[in-house]
């Protein structure tokens, strides 16, 4: 089996390298919070406990798949992996340090995956020394559960690259799509406005959070705009809002809303602080 390598171990790191465990496969878990990883680990035993209490895993798993799981505080024990997908925040600069870092250290064999939401796979991959080895892995929140994956080929990356990503998402048990490099790809170009355009209601008065969260439940989706936001976290897709308006020269319908700026500014992330437009 592959040996992976995850770097970030917050909510997308930690889920993919839960995916990746559960399907056999070894995983190094590094994150610039040195405790960060073990944590992570310590969030998948109680998902997988909880799963031996339903009875649909037995108790000898929690242990087998918690040994495959390596956290690190080591950067350079990537060294042997045979891929590492990168889920660290969506800051450009950061990934591009990070991705030149990581190209010194790992095997030239290996391929360098973001789990970007929209940053250009080209921009990170002309970083490095192996841009053909360079592919974007956009996982959805939560990875353990949802099954579409994006598989995003930057200008430089290999046709076989691609493939190789694909069948890496199938075994894993995703749905992979392919998309070309730009702003968003498909999937946050087109959930742009479902957050945005509920900003803007919410902004003019027109109706309140939970107004505008049960209105477009009762249209059949399984979360309002404000409820996922909370989940995803307001920074992570502010951020995501951010480089989509940047990235398209300030298409003003993807201009990111004061609302949830300020809401960002005041510590207020959602679920995973105390709360954002809901209390946790
Ligand atoms: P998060 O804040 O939950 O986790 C990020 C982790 O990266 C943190 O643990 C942080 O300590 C760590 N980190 C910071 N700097 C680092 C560095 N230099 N090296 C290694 N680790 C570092 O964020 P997240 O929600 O997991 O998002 C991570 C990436 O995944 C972003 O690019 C985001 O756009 C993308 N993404 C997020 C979602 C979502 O719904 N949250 C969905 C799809 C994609």
């Amino acid at each position: 089996m592959p040996r992976m390598g995850l770097i970030g171990a917050g909510t997308m790191g930690g889920g993919i390298a839960q995916v990746a465990l559960e399907h056999g496969d070894e995983v190094w878990l590094y994150d610039a919070l040195p405790d960060a990883p073990s944590r992570a680990l310590q969030r998948m035993r109680g998902f997988w406990q909880r799963s031996v209490e339903k009875g649909q895993r037995a108790p000898d798993e929690v242990e087998a798949l918690a040994a495959r799981c390596r956290p690190t505080a080591e950067l350079a024990e990537m060294g042997e992996c045979d891929w590492v997908i990168e889920a660290a925040p969506e800051d450009l600069t950061l990934k591009q340090r990070l991705f030149q870092e990581l190209d010194r250290l790992i095997q030239p064999s290996a391929v360098l995956a973001r789990n970007t939401s929209s940053l250009s796979i080209t921009a990170i991959a002309a970083a490095t020394q192996r841009p053909e080895r360079v592919v974007g892995l956009h996982f959805f929140n939560p990875a353990p559960v949802m099954p579409l994956v994006e598989v995003v080929q930057g200008a430089r990356t290999a046709d076989a690259v691609i493939q190789a990503t694909v069948a890496l998402a199938e075994r894993w048990g995703k749905r992979p799509v392919v998309a070309q490099d730009t702003p968003g790809f498909i999937v946050n170009r087109v959930a742009r406005p479902f957050y945005l355009e509920a900003l803007r209601l919410l902004g003019d008065g027109v109706a309140d959070v939970p107004t505008i969260d049960r209105l477009v439940r009762s249209a059949g989706f399984r979360l309002g705009p404000f409820e996922l936001l909370d989940l995803i976290g307001l920074d992570v897709n502010l951020a995501v809002t951010q480089s989509v308006y940047d990235a398209t020269f300030g298409e003003p319908r993807f201009r990111p809303h004061p609302i949830q700026a300020r809401l960002v500014a005041a510590g207020r992330l959602g679920r995973k602080t105390g709360g954002g437009f809901y209390p946790r």
